[in-house]
């Protein structure tokens, strides 16, 4: 399995097929971005002027896109012109609904086809440690899983066609959940003017302890380097983090389970994007917690 074609060059999907290149396989990548198609360049990507010539005639075809839409509109526009027996293999974040459909336009012309959304972030992208959340029939997981081993450390398959998704919306609706209750102790620590760095040292070895404390910590110059010590660049945006919290909602209602915390985190986040700060960081987040502190 040695021919890539690799659709949404940005943040993650950048990186990440910069590890595939590094390893010997031969990728040719789309985007609708310039920008992001020169930094693919770079890393020895072959690069294509459309969505259909990036995936013709390759073993698999990699998606990493911002949502459903566009999933749907590059499947819409690859499905019918790749060869027989290529695997389609989606790494975006996506709605179930979307990614279901995605397999079946994969399945009407009997292609295997794996959702494998990631946790991670850049850091984990450009490591080639990301977590993978497969879902898709046994068989499919296991043609795909020495791409995901170049790609990620931690390979999960957690059912069938949806499944990956599924699980990625909950970790999802953890994430955001605990980033804003790490912004609320650091900023009432700030109030009760305790020293942030002394905060840090206690909460990451204590029972407070979590990846939005320990590994993203969203205050600059503590803990670890992080997108707060860079102005809040993304990293991961608040508008992708809105949208998450949105499908862990809409999930959520399909099932009639009540999920207070996620619902009251994307109402957060969606005051975030409504107010213009979607392109900052979501741990950005601390603004808009420090502002209601002040209200
Ligand atoms: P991004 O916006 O940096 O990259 C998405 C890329 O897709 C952009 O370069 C965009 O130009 C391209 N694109 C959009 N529509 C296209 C189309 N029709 N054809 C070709 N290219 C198209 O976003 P990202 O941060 O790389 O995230 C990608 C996905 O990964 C999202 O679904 C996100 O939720 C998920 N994700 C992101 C992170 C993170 O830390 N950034 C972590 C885990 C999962």
């Amino acid at each position: 399995m040695t021919t890539v074609g690799f659709i949404g060059l940005g943040n993650m999907g950048g990186p990440m097929a910069g590890n595939l290149v590094a390893a010997g396989l031969d990728v040719t990548g789309h985007d609708v971005a310039e920008g992001a198609c020169a930094a693919a360049r770079a890393k020895g990507l072959a690069i294509a002027d459309s969505a259909t010539a990036a995936a013709a005639d390759r073993e698999v075809v990699i998606t990493m896109l911002p949502d459903g839409a566009a999933l749907l509109e590059v499947y819409r526009s690859i499905v019918a012109d790749v060869r027989a027996n290529t695997i389609l293999m989606d790494c975006s974040t996506v709605d179930i609904a979307s990614a279901r459909q995605a397999h079946d336009m994969a399945a009407e012309r009997n292609l295997p086809s794996v959702d494998a959304p990631v946790s991670g972030g850049i850091a984990g992208a450009e490591a080639g440690t990301l977590t993978f959340m497969v879902g898709s029939d046994p068989p499919a997981c296991e043609a795909v899983r020495p791409l995901l081993d170049i790609m990620g450390r931690t390979i999960v398959h957690c059912g069938g066609p949806g499944c990956g998704q599924a699980v990625k919306i909950c970790n999802n609706m953890i994430l955001g959940v605990s980033m804003i209750g790490v912004c609320e102790a650091l900023v009432l620590a700030e109030k009760l003017e305790i020293d942030p760095a002394r905060v840090f040292d206690v909460v990451s070895t204590s029972s407070g302890s979590c990846w939005s404390m320990n590994d993203y910590c969203p205050l600059p110059g503590v803990g670890p380097e992080s997108p707060a010590d860079h102005d809040y660049v993304p990293g991961f945006a608040a508008a992708l983090m809105s949208k998450d919290l949105g499908l862990s909602q809409r999930a959520a209602a399909s099932v009639d389970v009540a999920t207070p915390m996620g619902a009251k985190a994307a109402a957060v986040y969606e005051t975030m994007v409504a107010s213009g700060r979607g392109h900052l960081d979501f741990s950005a987040v601390i603004r808009h917690v420090r502002a209601l502190v002040r209200e």
